[in-house]
């Protein structure tokens, strides 16, 4: 059975400073209740500061790696109104949508908006800490696009690679929270809250999809819930009714006043950051590459700005060339060798890929990870170390083997005579004898062309 799976993300934004106050966005390793103000902690009488810029500049920098276009409206900050201990105020600020319209290695993103997190409640001890209270998040909205927990991790690895290279986002752990929707073809949609790791997410799904397949085979109906996933016990659960439902009373917060995006500030963040989808067109109209290698570029975003360097800076070479030594040689070393990428010289790498084209046609292809890893790991030129090493292919003086086979024509009637009657097997101890008498050894095969030529040039 078909599902259908789609995510609310909830990452946490790089920045210095929470979102309507001063305190310290860095909240960890910090003992409870002490990296708070009387903002953060809702106190009566505070009202929010002017939203913090960079994180602005993030939650757009974020949407544009999402491919996500800029929401030319007024956008305004609401009040979400709920209850529970980790909020005091008793609202949660969220912004109106920033970013809409993107597309992610396939997936639709519907729209990113700004919010504040929570502080943390411990259910257990009732305890509560406001240290991350006010700290800004990312909402990431997909469409239901994504087919299988296998699907869903593959995407969401990829998302946060992204994400992280960009430094728009914290790289902590914990720094992900993954509301799932997934439904089975012929049922509801059922909302799994708050899974913390991708792995969980992977689970999760694995889960409720089993979960909801037996229920579709006996009969019983799906019905639309908000369901919590216990990474523990490894399943999902439903959630208590109160807290299933959502009537959060939006209104706009009369202390904030709304933001507009304008296309200078859009420029500025778009100049430093990489979209893969962005890339996939210049790969493809720029450098013709072949959907094989754009592919096998795009999978991490390190891996994916080296190589368009080398790609820019290599002139006079068919670029799929290049991204075959790229795509195979190049990321074989580097996944094997667990080399980092600010290791490897960009300039020299594109020196030493220019000269590994010009014996590319002579070389051993299955010597060829070795010699890039002596080109990235002890800086060899490949050329001279491909000659050392005896790599190369020797070139064969194809005269000199023409007047060696001719001579032993003239000498081997037998085995002339029984080729000609048919005896494949004379053929080849042709080639062996015209082999003994080379002391660079060429291709067999070229000999084989060279004495049959001879043999029907003569005797026929
Ligand atoms: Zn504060």
């Amino acid at each position: 059975m078909k599902a259908k799976i789609g995510f609310e993300i909830h990452v946490q934004l790089n920045t210095k400073q929470k979102l309507f106050c001063r305190c310290s966005a860095d909240y960890t390793d910090k003992d409870p209740n002490t990296n708070i103000c009387p903002i953060c902690t809702g106190q009566p009488g505070s009202k929010p500061m002017p939203p913090n810029l960079e994180a602005i500049k993030n939650v757009i920098k974020v949407g544009l790696i999402l491919g996500c276009k800029p929401n030319h409206v007024r956008i305004y900050f609401l009040r979400k109104h709920y209850f529970y201990p980790d909020l005091p105020k008793n609202y949660q600020i969220t912004s109106e949508p920033l970013m809409v319209d993107g597309n992610f290695f396939g997936v639709k993103i519907r729209e990113v908006h700004l919010e504040e997190d929570p502080g943390r409640y411990d259910l257990r001890n009732g305890y509560v800490d406001f240290n991350r209270s006010g700290t800004p998040l990312a909402e990431i909205v997909t469409e239901p696009d994504i087919e299988s927990p296998e699907h869903a991790k593959g995407w969401l690895e990829k998302l946060f690679l992204y994400l992280k290279y960009s430094r728009a986002i914290r790289a902590d752990p914990g720094s992900i929270r993954v509301d799932v929707n997934v439904s089975i073809e012929g049922g509801e949609r059922v909302e799994i809250k708050n899974v913390n790791s991708i792995d969980g997410v992977y689970r999760s799904l694995k889960y409720e999809i089993l979960r909801q397949t037996r229920m579709l085979i006996v009969g019983k109906r799906i019905k639309r819930e908000t369901r919590h996933y216990d990474d523990e016990k490894r399943i999902t659960a439903p959630l208590r009714e109160k807290e299933d439902i959502a009537d959060y009373r939006y209104i706009p917060d009369p202390d904030l006043i709304p933001i507009e995006i304008s296309e200078s500030l859009i420029d500025n963040i778009k100049r430093d950051i990489l979209s893969p989808i962005e890339y996939e067109k210049i790969l493809k109209n720029k450098y013709n590459l072949k959907e094989n290698y754009i592919q096998k570029l795009l999978q991490n975003p390190e891996f994916l700005e080296l190589c368009i360097y080398v790609l820019k800076n290599i002139k006079k070479e068919d670029p799929n060339r290049v991204a075959e030594i790229l795509t195979n040689h190049v990321w074989r070393v580097i996944k094997d060798t667990n080399l980092e990428f600010h290791q490897i010289k960009n300039l020299q790498l594109v020196r030493n890929i220019e000269r590994l084209l010009t014996i590319l046609n002579r070389v051993d292809r299955n010597k060829l990870c070795d010699i890039v890893s002596a080109m990235l790991l002890n800086s060899e030129d490949p050329v001279n170390y491909a000659k050392k090493k005896r790599y190369l292919l020797q070139e064969v003086d194809k005269n000199k083997i023409i007047s060696i086979v001719k001579e032993i024509l003239t000498s081997e009637t037998k085995a002339v005579n029984d080729y000609l009657n048919g005896k494949k097997k004379a053929l080849s101890y042709l080639v062996g004898k015209v082999m003994s008498r080379l002391e660079i050894k060429p291709n067999p095969k070229t000999i084989t062309e060279i004495i049959k030529e001879e043999i029907y040039r003569t005797y026929r």
